[in-house]
């Protein structure tokens, strides 16, 4: 088949479809993106619903790719997460979310905790907790200004192992929150043994919560089991006033959402910071 040559590849061809190919060539790039410092982290606040203070941000990974642009955390972070490329990525995050919290502290703000999200394989590499320890020391932030988020279907997959490593963190003074709380089904007994501070209601529960039933009960539900359980309850992906008002008299604790602030720049963050918490 040799001597047929390169115009054989034609022939081939059509078997990788656009699809496959496009999945290939990324993959080969995100290999090279973290050398070539590509990725950026934008910050999210989450308010106090009572307050209106921030005390919190979110750490939002994007890939900036020299001839595609922005690239989406939902199309690089699963491809990062086959090829194990999540774990120098997180660790960059990690350090990354550390390193800009503690120069906020040393330019005079107020204290803020920031949230890293934490990929499955990440959270199962068994020197997570080392990792968690550098990016601490190297940025000299203090442990409980940092909290890792962790997804319930993640923690549901192997609820021993899971615990046993939230309370190596939790021993460290970092804080965990559960991200995409109510998607994975967690059981009340278990619930009560994770040691975590805070409840993420999943967006998709916030979407149409103005008008569906459904999503109404879902939610009044997760803020009534924070409460009890004595955990700070978050609704993400709000976005209306009609949103806030369910939330307001539901009693939620803090909200995210594109109606009080995009994900954005660090800059930015103490521009919303000055005029949101009056300082
Ligand atoms: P997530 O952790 O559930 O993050 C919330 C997502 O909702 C973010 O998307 C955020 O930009 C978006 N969002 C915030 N407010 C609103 C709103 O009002 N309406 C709507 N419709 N969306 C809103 P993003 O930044 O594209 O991130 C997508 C996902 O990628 C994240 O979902 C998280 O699972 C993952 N991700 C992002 N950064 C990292 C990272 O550093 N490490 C890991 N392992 N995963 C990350
Ligand atoms: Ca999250
Ligand atoms: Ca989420
Ligand atoms: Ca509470």
């Amino acid at each position: 088949a040799k001597e047929l040559g390169r115009d054989n590849f034609q022939f081939y061809a059509p078997e990788f479809n656009s699809k496959t190919q496009e999945k290939f060539l990324l993959q080969e790039e995100l290999r090279d993106a973290l050398a070539r410092a590509e990725f950026t982290l934008l910050y999210q606040p989450q308010v106090d619903l009572r307050t209106g203070h921030v005390f919190t941000v979110e750490a939002l990974i994007r890939w900036n790719h020299p001839s595609l642009g922005l690239i989406s955390p939902m199309k690089f972070i699963p491809m990062a997460e086959e090829t194990g490329l999540i774990v120098p990525i997180g660790d960059w995050v990690l350090h990354e979310a550390c390193r800009q919290n503690k120069a906020w502290q040393d330019a005079g703000l107020p204290p803020m905790v920031v949230c890293v999200n934490v990929s499955a394989r990440q959270f199962k590499e068994n020197n997570l907790i080392s990792r968690v320890v550098n990016a601490l020391t190297d940025s000299g932030l203090e442990a409980k200004y940092l909290e890792l988020e962790v997804t319930e279907s993640l923690i549901m997959q192997n609820i021993e192992a899971a615990v046993a490593t939230m309370n190596e963190l939790q021993g460290l003074g970092v804080q965990i929150s559960i991200d995409d709380f109510g998607t994975g089904y967690s059981s009340l007994s278990a619930l009560k043994t994770f040691p975590v501070a805070r409840l993420k209601i999943d967006k998709s529960f916030i979407k149409d919560l103005a008008a569906d039933e459904n999503d109404q009960a879902v939610a009044s539900a997760v803020i009534s089991l924070g409460q009890k359980l004595n955990l700070r309850v978050i609704a993400e992906g709000v976005e209306t006033d009609e949103q806030i008002a369910f939330l307001r008299k539901n009693n939620c604790d803090e909200m995210q959402g594109y109606h009080f602030s995009m994900p954005v720049l660090a800059v930015e963050i103490v521009q919303l910071l000055n005029k949101n918490n009056a300082i």
